[in-house]
């Protein structure tokens, strides 16, 4: 039966959300605060990423952030305040970030990962936006980073993934040449890589096209839902009723849910990006510089420099002091790129919607029948769009859902 479905956020997971609606025969509307030309979802390292199979919270985190704790230059940053959310979750996120729920969590994000790679498959046959199959290159420094990638790699290859190590020299080949100063690195081939301005534009136009509707500049506060059911939403004026909400607001969701009670465990986690442009030599494979936690993304002649993760609550202020970190970096491990300190106004950020055990928030919410939620992907929204996309949809078409997600029920 086809439904109108109201879909609040035109980030990456609101697009691919009403994509796959759309294909599914429903009629969607897209409701977003913004102009939606800008946020989360379009200066990102547009890496699409199976390999990365370990959530956020994993052991060595919390001591990581406890020792980064007060330098304005690093790459991870939890800003200490009195505020019940933020301390609820930091303690989900000790709480999880254990070997066994690294364990329990890496199946199910390698099955969604790899749901999504196949889904992505798919989409370049009709759509352009930089799609490329080069791989991925984790390159680190130090014993401790080393140790890291390798026991990830491990984990990676137990569960069926590609992952090579290489050495420096085997890395600077396959980079055309260029030096590196890294210990070694782990190359995993099946790793892919977009551009994911080019992405959001190319979906929104098709969207529209295909009569999808979009209210840019609504903000919405909230829900009154009426013998547990949202009928309608104060302010935003739709040309008919809604049968379905699908809420894809970021890390401005909790906010959202918790007009109904649902208090969802979600931190934005600030990252920084900037662009290198006409690159003479530039990268051949997209990499991620280990110990800096930051992540080089050759986009045709350009280099996307993308990094930092900041727990400071929803804004939009830009330090540059951990911009300088991230420029500090690159040079770090490759010699022959030295980049500029870009002026303010051209350094991008977005905010990663964090949930504290490292998995997404994907379901129908049990207080309201017509409401599902889907947010939460932290640093993988990219990667998993398509098959978050994928399974609200089949939520909603009350389809049989092609993977198992319990692990991801916004109630767990
Ligand atoms: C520096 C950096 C690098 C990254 N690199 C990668 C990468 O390489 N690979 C990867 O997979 N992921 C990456 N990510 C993560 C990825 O960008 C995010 O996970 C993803 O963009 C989140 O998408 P979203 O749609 O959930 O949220 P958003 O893109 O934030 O979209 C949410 C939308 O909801 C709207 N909204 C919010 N509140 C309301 C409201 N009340 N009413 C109406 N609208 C509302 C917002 O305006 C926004 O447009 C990176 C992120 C950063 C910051």
């Amino acid at each position: 039966m086809s439904k109108h479905v109201l879909i609040i956020g035109g980030g990456v997971i609101g697009l691919m959300s009403a994509y796959y609606l759309m294909e599914a025969g429903h009629r969607v509307s897209v409701a977003d605060q913004t102009t939606m030309t800008d946020g989360c979802s379009y200066g990102n390292a547009g890496l699409v990423a199976p390999s990365h199979v370990v959530p956020l919270a994993s052991p060595g985190m919390i001591s990581t952030a406890i020792r980064y704790l007060f330098s304005s230059t690093s790459p991870l940053y939890i800003k200490p305040r009195i505020d019940r959310h933020l301390i609820n979750w930091a303690w989900n996120f000790y709480r999880f970030s254990t070997r066994k729920h690294v364990h329990y969590a890496v199946p199910h994000l390698k099955n969604i990962s790899l749901l999504s790679k196949e889904l992505y498959n798919d989409l370049t046959k009709n759509f352009d936006f930089g799609y490329k199959e080069a791989g991925l290159l984790m390159l680190f420094r130090t014993g401790k980073g080393e140790k890291m990638e390798v026991e990830a790699a491990a984990l990676a290859q137990k569960e069926g993934v590609d992952a090579r190590i290489l050495n420096a020299q085997e890395i600077s080949e396959r980079q055309g040449g260029l030096a590196v100063y890294a210990k070694g690195g782990v190359y995993y081939p099946g790793d892919v890589q977009l551009i994911p301005d080019k992405m959001m534009d190319v979906l929104k136009h098709f969207l529209i096209g295909h009569g999808v509707q979009f209210f840019p500049e609504q903000q919405i506060k909230g829900f009154k839902p009426d013998k547990g059911k949202i009928l309608k939403i104060d302010g935003l004026d739709l040309p008919c009723p809604f049968d379905e909400v699908v809420v894809a607001a970021g890390s401005w969701s909790p906010l959202i849910l918790k007009s109904i009670g649902l208090n969802l465990p979600l931190q934005a986690g600030k990252g920084y990006s900037f662009m290198m442009c006409d690159m003479g030599n530039n990268l051949r494979i997209p990499c991620v510089l280990k110990e800096a936690r930051v992540a080089l993304t050759p986009m045709e002649n350009d280099l996307r420099v993308a990094g930092t993760m900041e727990i400071a609550g929803i804004n939009h202020r830009v330090c540059m002091n951990r911009v300088k970190g991230i420029v500090g970096s690159v040079s770090a491990y490759y010699p022959d790129i030295v980049p500029d300190i870009p002026p303010k106004e051209d350094v991008w950020h977005g905010l990663r919607p964090c949930s504290a055990d490292g998995l997404p928030f994907i379901g129908r919410s049990r207080k309201i029948k017509n409401l599902v939620i889907a947010t939460g992907h932290a640093m993988m929204g990219i990667t998993l769009a398509p098959a978050t996309g994928k399974l609200v949809s089949e939520i909603i078409s009350k389809k049989k859902v092609c993977i198992d997600i319990d692990p991801f029920s916004p109630d767990r």
